[in-house]
Order: C-alpha cells, then sequence, then structure tokens
C-alpha cells in the first residue's frame, strides 16, 4: 500500500465549492494508486469564530470547554467532505483526532501528540476508504478532548504520515510551496523546487508563514518528505527533504515583525506561547506569533522593551559563512536598513532592523544573496 498524506487547510475549504473541488483533487490522487489519508482544517474563519462566540460568554473560557468547542470545527469540515467524497463515488470515512488515536499530553489548547494509534486509519485504508481525520486534534490519557494550537492541523497531518509510514506529506494551501521571499514585497521572488527540512525550519522560525514550525520540526526530526502545494493552483510546489541540499549562499529571505525585546533576569520563568528566537545576555527577542496575550502575564522583574523587526536568511550552512555576513552588512546599510547585531547558527543569518526598513532590507538581500536559479 502505497500512503500519502493531503492536508488541507481552512482556506482550501472555505465554501462547499472549495469542498467539493477538494474532493476531486483527492479523488484523482487515490485515482492514480495511492491511499490517500486526509487531514482537514475548520471551514474558512470557523475557528475564529467559534473563539469569538466563547468570549462573547466568557471573557477568558475554561480551556476544556474552549477544546470542546474548537474541535468541532475541524469535525464539520471533515463529515462533509466525507459525504462530497462519496458522492464521486469514493469511498470515504471520517474520524475525530481520537478515533484517529492521536494522544497527547493534557495542556489544553497547546497540546502536544505523545503517541499515535494508526490502527482504526490504517484498517480504513486497507479496505479501500478514503480516511479524513478532523486536523487540530487529539484525545489526551485521561480521554479528554484537547487541541494542538492554533495551525496545529499540519502539525496532525505530520505525526499522521510518520506513523502511517506515508510517502510523503503534503501541506496544501492557498500558495505554491515556498518562496525566496514573499512575492508581495519582493517582485523578482520565485519558487523554490527543494529545500532541506532544516533549511525549511529555519525559514519556519524566521517567520515565512507558509509552514508550521512544530509540524516541518516533527518532519524534520523523523525524515518525513513534505511536499508544499497549493489546492488549485496547480504548479509542482515545494518538497522538503531530510538531509542537507547543497548550495551556494541563500535559498530565501524572510522578515518578521511579530517580534519582541523584553528584558529578562536569567531564572525569570516565561509564560508558554512565547517562543525565544535570540538571547543577548538579559535582552531576549521573542516571537509573540502564538503568545495569545501572555505579555500581559509576564513574571516580575520582566520589562517589555519594544518592538523588534529581523530578518533571517536562510541556506544550508549559511550561517558559518562570515563572507556572505560581511557582504551583507553593507547591503543592509546601502538599504537604509543598517542590521545591528548579526547572529549566524546553523543554516540562517539573522538581523535585528528598523522596522521602517524592514521590506526595503528584504528586497536587497534577496537581490544580493539568492541565486535566480536556487
Ligand atoms: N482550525 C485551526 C486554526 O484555525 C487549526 C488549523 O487551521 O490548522 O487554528
Ligand atoms: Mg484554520
Amino acid at each position: 500500500m502505497r500512503i500519502v498524506v493531503q492536508k488541507y487547510g481552512g482556506s482550501s475549504v472555505a465554501d462547499l465549492d472549495c469542498l467539493r473541488g477538494v474532493a476531486a483533487r483527492i479523488a484523482r490522487t487515490r485515482a492514480a494508486g495511492f491511499a490517500v489519508a486526509v487531514v482537514v482544517s475548520a471551514m474558512g474563519n470557523t475557528t475564529d469564530e467559534l473563539i469569538a462566540l466563547a468570549r462573547q460568554v466568557s471573557p477568558r473560557p475554561d480551556r476544556r470547554e474552549l477544546d470542546m468547542l474548537l474541535s468541532v470545527g475541524e469535525r464539520v469540515a471533515m463529515a462533509l467532505l466525507a459525504m462530497a467524497l462519496r458522492e464521486l463515488g469514493v469511498p470515504a470515512v471520517s474520524l475525530t483526532g481520537s478515533q484517529s488515536g492521536i494522544i497527547t499530553d493534557e495542556a489544553h489548547a497547546q497540546a502536544r501528540v505523545v503517541e499515535v494509534r494508526p490502527a482504526r486509519v490504517r484498517a480504513a485504508l486497507e479496505a479501500g476508504d478514503v480516511v479524513i481525520v478532523a486536523g487540530f486534534q487529539g484525545v489526551s490519557r485521561a480521554r479528554e478532548v484537547t487541541t494542538l494550537g492554533r495551525g496545529g492541523s499540519d502539525t496532525t497531518a505530520v505525526v499522521l504520515a510518520a506513523a502511517l509510514g506515508a510517502e510523503h506529506c503534503e501541506i496544501n494551501s492557498d500558495v505554491d510551496g515556498v518562496w525566496s521571499a514573499d512575492p508581495r514585497v519582493v517582485p523578482s521572488a520565485h519558487k523554490v523546487d527543494v529545500l532541506s527540512l532544516d533549511e525549511g525550519l529555519a525559514l519556519a522560525r524566521g517567520g515565512a508563514k507558509v509552514l508550521f514550525e512544530d509540524a516541518v520540526r516533527y518532519a524534520r526530526d523523523r525524515g518525513i518528505v513534505l511536499v508544499a502545494s497549493s489546492t488549485f493552483g496547480g504548479g509542482t510546489g515545494t518538497r522538503l527533504v531530510p538531509g542537507a541540499v547543497r548550495r551556494d549562499g541563500a535559498v530565501a529571505v524572510t522578515g518578521d515583525r511579530q517580534l519582541v525585546a523584553l528584558r529578562a533576569p536569567a531564572d525569570a520563568e516565561l509564560p508558554v506561547g512565547l517562543k525565544v528566537r535570540r538571547m543577548f545576555g538579559d535582552r531576549l527577542i521573542v516571537d509573540v506569533r502564538d503568545a495569545h496575550g501572555a505579555l500581559a502575564g509576564l513574571p516580575p522583574g520582566v520589562v517589555v522593551e519594544g518592538p523588534v523587526a529581523a530578518i533571517t536568511a536562510v541556506g544550508s550552512g549559511l550561517g558559518e559563512r562570515r563572507d556572505v555576513a560581511i557582504r551583507a552588512a553593507s547591503v543592509l546599510h546601502g538599504a537604509g536598513a543598517p542590521g545591528g547585531t548579526v547572529v549566524g547558527a546553523g543554516d540562517a543569518l539573522w538581523w535585528e532592523v528598523p522596522a521602517g526598513a524592514l521590506e526595503a532590507g528584504v528586497r536587497a538581500l534577496h537581490d544580493a544573496l539568492v541565486g535566480a536559479s536556487s
């Protein structure tokens, strides 16, 4: 059995026409001889709407009840998608996270997957069914419904791909793969055909939104091939592969505005959801994307210094390329975006830049460091 996992995000199933289009795309993959396990997100903005609904009832909704509520979004999508497939004559069955054997810890709203028991999914695939799994949710050992944090359907897809031994895991969205920079910012940006999973992880950490950091990390750790592609746009997408991809210089440049600088004593414990990106002594640069108001609940002694903008250039081994760092410094100066400290590590070079010059800096660095063919 050749298994593929296909994940479809909320924008791919925003309405019933999209949902039927997704069903047709799944049917084509199955007709090509694959056993298909599908992970689906809630339709469109359903999750936001459910959160807004909860807030009307309770300004700080109980996390267990919030998980019960939010998990419903994906269940609506999975059942409708299974029905749409059946209309096309394709046998399909939908399963909740719990029915699919996605076992998590107890941390409501930000649960971690601790184990996957894919027996039921596998049996359904063996019987010839397309299996539609509700993304972003699991069940704890105490049999409570949990959710994996915003955007968590990507994680569902990758853990399932690993557990099933899938050939690859497709992450389908409204963009055709990973680009060398955001094309809205950098007109000369191009789609990247192949990235290493390490490069993908460095890009996600640098703020690129096509890739969900936790899912890429899991894929990297387990050696799962990811294919980032567009649901409806055609195109060949981007393959993210284990191991290193040889290249000279950078493959992509990304900017990030969702950062904040904190001053924190060494022993201060930070709230969950704050991801520390850089440490300069007691000055920490944290990513507030998934912070959910955590900045309001900082422990005593931790002070918010202010917002930070940063640029990340990514390429295999780029973090050790002092020659590139030196060239980049003059490029950033020329673009009116003098980078403060440059940090090189692994596959990334990273600069803190003035917020007003972020886009100009990204454009200039992209055109100076990224080869046209990478
Ligand atoms: N529906 C959830 C969210 O909007 C999970 C996901 O889309 O991956 O965050
Ligand atoms: Mg969603």
